[in-house]
């Protein structure tokens, strides 16, 4: 199955009351108009084995991972989180020492962003040979700011990305990331951003999901892409911060002169890379060495 095609379909099916749902399927969060304030919705899950590894990393580390990744995309549309619920289905032999750990990095990284564990439930396996998994649903609101959706970008855009990409499964990163909730507000609250996604699929995968919804294409540039020094050791660091994912940074467009503005002050608490351009057409190259080629999104469709 590939996840893409399967939201498209779910797309084909909807049939929203425009007055309430202002933003359905395919964004990193739905866009609901409730009592006047524009509230934002999403859910996510972690599973032992893909997002995670319990014996590796303990069930507190999965916790935390999966509230830090639905706040992730409350940042994606410069949101302000508000309360958060969460369900659990244990894995056979699971102890109440390992749920109040789960519960604690929940609540934990919750409480770091205003947003409390507000409910949930928990379910066990049993007998079945069912791996853990933490699904978790965030409630946000607009808070004053427009949210920004991945369909925004225009030809002659900058793109933009905090921080720095590649290897984020090298090292604890994947799990201990920031949601760049802070970041957003003010990209979004001072300057035109235009699109934004926030970096779970891989910067060319996510940058593809902004194209697609923007219906324009993209030119990066080999020297300009932010290399994480978990990626350093790698056979192709520039491979690693292109595809790995997992790094959950900001990916956005904006006008050229708003770029210059944002390069000069950076109010930011991470650093600003300035990859590309939004040009015409569809797909994206990158100019490598002086060369162009063409970068297709992988990884991104979750084969299964
Ligand atoms: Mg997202």
């Amino acid at each position: 199955m590939r996840e893409f095609e399967f939201i498209e379909w779910i797309r084909r099916q909807g049939r929203f009351d425009p007055d309430v749902v202002a933003v359905g399927p395919g964004d990193d969060c739905a866009v609901l108009n409730v009592g006047g304030e524009k509230l934002l919705m999403t859910t996510d899950q972690v599973l032992d084995g893909v997002h995670f590894s319990l014996a590796e990393h303990g069930a507190e580390a999965a916790g935390r991972k999966s509230a830090a990744r639905s706040l992730s995309d409350i940042a994606a549309m410069a949101g302000l989180p508000v309360a958060m619920v969460a369900t659990v289905a244990a894995p056979k032999g699971f102890s109440q020492a390992d749920a109040e750990a789960i519960y604690l990095g929940l609540r934990t990284c919750g409480d770091e962003f205003g947003c409390p564990l507000v409910g949930g439930d928990l379910a066990a396996w049993g007998e079945s040979p069912g791996p853990l998994q933490i699904s978790v649903t965030i409630l946000g609101k607009a808070g004053g700011i427009e949210p920004v959706l991945r369909s925004g970008a225009q030809v002659g855009n900058t793109i933009c990305v905090t921080g720095k990409l590649g290897g984020a499964w090298a090292t604890r990163r994947h799990l201990e990331f920031t949601p760049r909730i802070a970041d957003a507000r003010i990209l979004a609250g001072q300057f035109a951003v235009s699109a934004m996604i926030d970096i779970s699929d891989g910067l060319v995968g996510d940058l593809h999901h902004i194209l697609n919804a923007s219906n324009v294409g993209a030119e990066l540039e080999d020297l300009a892409i932010p290399i994480h020094d978990d990626a350093a050791e790698r056979k192709d660091p520039l491979e690693a911060a292109l595809f790995d994912g997992e790094d959950y940074e900001l990916l956005f467009t904006l006008p050229e002169t708003e770029a210059d503005r944002l390069m000069d002050s950076n109010p930011l608490g991470v650093g600003i890379g300035r990859i590309g351009t939004i040009v015409a057409g569809s797909g994206m190259t990158l100019l490598r060495e002086g060369r162009r080629e063409k970068l297709e999104p992988r990884g991104w469709e979750h084969e299964t």
